[in-house]
């Protein structure tokens, strides 16, 4: 069974991000870059399913600019087998991404395509439901488990109220949650092996896919600062706080 795993190049998660001074998005000059956590997430379960003997061959894809070949090779050094890098420096939104993806699942006919649940530097959460909607695969959102019997995917959900289990027919689409699994460290030798694997660059034009934007980012602003707590001497002292001045009760 080939499984495709689409990740993407984000600011590493230790970062403070700085917000450029024309408010037009976030300053990415000198800040350190890393895999999404979520699609770290997404190439374990992959590789799980290998060692596994259920994945035969697992293909990492990413829409970025060129150094997004670095987050593709360090999938490679997680045990990932090729990779495709969509090369584009456009700030392409979720439908762009997910008509990109979809030509290349046509392509490449996978049976399984994990994608994370969301990319921590724009929080869309909407890229594997839009692959979904475009393929029409079944698609099993916020996975904290995945178990594959024939040709049908259990997916457990991480719901509000708790956890579903569905049952989906392959080929079907899966997004991670935190808890599907513990990512592992790439080894050194894995690293330097990771180097020779294979690594295809293609465009969106060569793929034939218009990734004309519909939505225009207008500002992006930093969070107002919270300003400082103060400590009550009393639980009367804080309710009396809370009725009077918070007026929340
Ligand atoms: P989002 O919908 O942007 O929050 O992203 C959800 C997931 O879609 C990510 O964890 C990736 O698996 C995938 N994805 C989003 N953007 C890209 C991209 N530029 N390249 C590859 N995969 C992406």
């Amino acid at each position: 069974m080939k499984v495709l795993v689409a990740v993407k190049r984000v600011v590493d998660f230790n970062v403070k991000v700085r917000v450029k001074a024309d408010h037009s998005g976030i300053d990415l000059a000198n800040v350190k870059m890393a895999l999404n956590p979520f699609c770290e997430i997404a190439v374990e379960e992959a590789v799980r399913l290998k060692e596994q003997g259920i994945a035969t061959e697992i293909v990492v894809v990413s829409v970025g600019p060129t150094t997004a070949q670095e987050q593709l090779r360090t999938a490679l050094a997680l045990g990932a087998d090729r990779a495709i890098l969509i090369e584009s420096n456009d700030d392409l939104n979720s439908l762009a991404v997910a008509k990109l993806l979809k030509a290349v699942v046509d392509q490449e006919q996978p049976q399984l395509v994990i994608l994370g649940k969301q990319a921590i530097d724009s929080d869309n959460n909407q890229t594997g439901q839009m692959l979904a909607a475009l393929t029409g695969f079944a698609q099993g959102t916020f996975a904290s488990k995945v178990a594959i019997t024939g040709d049908t995917v259990s997916v457990t959900r991480e719901i509000d109220s708790g956890l579903q289990t569905v049952a989906l027919s392959l080929p079907a689409i899966v997004t991670t949650d935190l808890r599907l699994n513990e990512p592992r460290y790439a080894s050194l030798p894995n690293i330097m092996k990771a180097k020779k694997k294979p690594l295809e660059t293609v465009t969106p034009a060569s793929l034939g896919v218009n990734t004309a934007s519909t939505v225009t980012t207008l500002k992006v602003e930093t969070p107002p600062t919270r300003s400082a707590g103060i400590k009550v001497k009393s639980v009367a002292e804080l309710v009396e706080k809370l009725k009077n001045e918070a007026k929340v009760i």
